[in-house]
């Protein structure tokens, strides 16, 4: 059975799919609430804890509008990336993305600030250089030589957002999302998200952890089922958590995440 967040979720989809669809694979919108009334107070911010955003259009440092209360749940995203990412990844950082709040097409996430469509993270090296740690673009990744390395980084990064967003669309979910990640606070708001197994969105992110960070058999199909459920316990029994599976509790889907964020990125080995 589905539980509230998932209906509304699946409720955006069918109205998006309605619109005709959207560029950047946004969420859809709620029928009757125009762009511009809906969106409230847009603040502009320079940077997400503390870094510079760019924009993937052109490579240029760019400011950004976002609801604020979304800010500071982009802020608190950042800086526990910062965190669980290698001590060598040293700021400044640079977080590229095709941008947050936008009027210019229907998506209700986008139109209020709250939606961040995030494609590249670049860190700091020890020589003092910009190197890229985050590759959203699977449309440039998938089928080279690099894929492996850029694919671990991509699940490792999806699960920093998968702790922080309950809504979080990647390339498993639709071709719209291969040239970048989407992230909303719609339905978690100013809190970390919860897991549910009538996600497609999650099950998919649980399932691709599985098989690309922890190294296991688990079959990508979005559907919850017994494989999936006996995978994921068997990645908290071995990052520490000693009772329960992924649908016990909201810390065991968080500790899930974020050892899945540190594994991929290599900081801890477990
Ligand atoms: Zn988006």
């Amino acid at each position: 059975m589905r539980d509230t967040a998932a209906s509304n979720w699946s409720r955006r989809r069918v109205l998006s799919a309605a619109a005709g669809g959207v560029a950047l694979g946004a969420t859809g919108a709620f029928a009757g609430v125009t762009p511009a009334s809906a969106h409230g107070d847009i603040q502009t911010y320079s940077t997400v804890g503390g870094q510079r955003t760019v924009y993937e259009g052109n490579g240029a440092l760019t400011s950004f509008g976002y609801r604020p209360s979304f800010h500071t749940r982009c802020d608190t995203w950042m800086n526990f990336w910062n965190t669980h990412t290698p001590s060598g990844f040293n700021t400044p950082f640079r977080v590229w993305c095709y941008g947050v709040h936008t009027d210019h097409r229907v998506t209700e996430a986008h139109n209020n600030g709250r939606g961040f469509d995030l494609t590249r993270i670049y860190v700091t090296s020890s020589t003092g250089s910009l190197v890229r740690r985050f590759n959203g673009r699977y449309d440039q990744w998938n089928g080279t030589s690099s894929a492996a390395t850029e694919r671990l980084r991509y699940w490792a990064t999806a699960a920093s957002l998968h702790y922080h967003f309950k809504h979080v669309l990647t390339y498993l979910y639709n071709s719209a999302h291969h040239n970048h990640i989407h992230f909303d606070n719609l339905v978690s708001g100013t809190g970390n998200s919860t897991f549910a197994t009538g996600s497609q969105a999650q099950v998919q992110h649980v399932q691709a952890c599985c098989r690309y960070i922890w190294g296991k058999t688990t079959g990508i199909d979005g559907i919850w089922g017994p494989q999936t459920n006996q995978h994921s316990t068997e990645v908290l029994r071995r990052i520490g958590v000693s009772s329960g599976s992924l649908t016990s509790s909201q810390s065991n889907w968080l500790a899930f995440n974020r050892g899945s964020t540190r594994k991929g990125y290599g900081t801890q080995a477990y």
